[in-house]
């Protein structure tokens, strides 16, 4: 598909248009990812951060927000149950939190990969050697978005960070042998088609493991409180059209999908995304974990997860799901 085809579908409003292309991007998925659906389940551990993105919650501006972190051992009994529940993939994800020396994060990684699971972080950008110890801790994937390809756009939405060193650690994580992650959101304040478009064709050209997409959510305790919301239909686009671009990239139907439609998660997972992310924090803590409001919650959520794959006709994944890419990850890799 060529930038003016994606610029087209992103602008189109034609309900038998848009039926063809989530219809075709399910068809794709099929073909090259197949009817099984990966259940990934991730801990919020803390929702501390240094940061102060204009759209999240967790920035650090934000006083209104009761703060919480998991201790090492906390997170492994999580985790453990977690995996218990069946579960192979283990995500750990917060706000960027320096208070975790390198070495107990290692430990975290290291115990939870004795648990027979892939494990995931979600922790934000770090030095190349950091990624590097905790690749050799044993963490299999990375999921760090971009958010947006446009440079000034996210200049002005996250203040104190740099787009180039965003797209280095993509870099360096790609080349420490992860499984890399990266994403975008729909519907920012002031963001355009066209950087959109770029979008798409960025998760192409990083041969991206995995592409989380999700709408904006305008948050009240954030500068963005008073814009928007992004729309489950223009979300539903760009998972389709970044299916048929990827082609066998892992795509998650995310919380922030159900958060803005009740049915979002089945929908996504009709037209292109083959992942889904069971909430497993504890709940005393998950309800502070608020880079959204109203988050959508599943009480017994991987039962819920599973329930919903079932109902598609669909199954749920029964190894750790790694990468799809031919340039996986290989057994026994050292970092250089
Ligand atoms: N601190 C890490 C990981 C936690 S934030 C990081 O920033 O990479 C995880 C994701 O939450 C972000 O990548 C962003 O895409 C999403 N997010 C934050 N605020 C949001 C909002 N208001 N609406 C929708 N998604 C949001
Ligand atoms: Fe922190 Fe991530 Fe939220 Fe930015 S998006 S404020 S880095 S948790």
């Amino acid at each position: 598909m060529t930038r003016d085809e994606l610029l087209y579908y992103l602008g189109s409003v034609r309900e038998g248009e848009l039926y063809g292309l989530f219809k075709a991007a399910d068809i794709v998925r099929r073909r090259y990812c197949g009817d099984e659906v990966h259940l990934r389940g991730i801990v919020e551990f803390s929702n501390y951060c240094v940061r102060n993105c204009l759209y999240c919650g967790l920035r650090r501006g934000n006083d209104k927000l009761r703060r919480y972190r998991m201790g090492v051992d906390e997170v492994y009994e999580v985790a453990k149950r977690a995996a218990g529940a069946g579960l192979k993939t283990i995500v750990l994800q917060s706000g960027e939190d320096p208070y975790y020396t390198l070495s107990e994060l290692c430990e975290m990684v290291e115990r939870i990969k004795g648990l027979d699971v892939a494990v995931t972080l979600s922790i934000g950008e770090r030095s190349y050697q950091d990624y590097r110890a905790l690749r050799l801790a044993g963490a299999d994937r990375y999921l760090l978005k971009f958010e947006t390809s446009d440079e000034r756009l996210y200049a002005l939405l996250k203040p104190d960070s740099s787009y180039a060193n965003r797209f280095k650690c993509l870099e360096h994580l790609s080349s420490l042998g992860y499984q890399v992650g990266a994403g975008n959101m729909v519907g920012l304040p002031y963001q355009s088609l066209d950087s959109l478009a770029d979008d798409i064709l960025l998760f192409e050209e990083l041969e991206l493991d995995m592409v989380g997409i999700g709408p904006f959510i305008p948050h009240p305790d954030t500068p963005l409180g008073g814009f928007d919301c992004g729309k489950i239909v223009a979300t539903l686009k760009v998972v389709a059209l970044t299916r048929i671009l990827t082609r066998n990239a892992h795509i998650p139907a995310t919380t922030a999908v159900a958060t803005v439609d009740p049915e979002g998660r089945r929908k996504a997972l009709c037209c292109g995304a083959n992942v889904v992310m069971p909430n497993v924090t504890p709940p005393v803590y998950a309800s502070d974990y608020r880079i959204y409001p109203k988050r959508a919650r599943w009480e017994d959520s991987v039962t819920k997860a599973k329930g919903l794959v079932c109902s598609l006709g669909r199954s749920v994944g029964r190894g750790y799901g790694d990468t799809l890419k031919e340039r996986g990850r290989k057994e026994g890799f050292t970092p250089p």
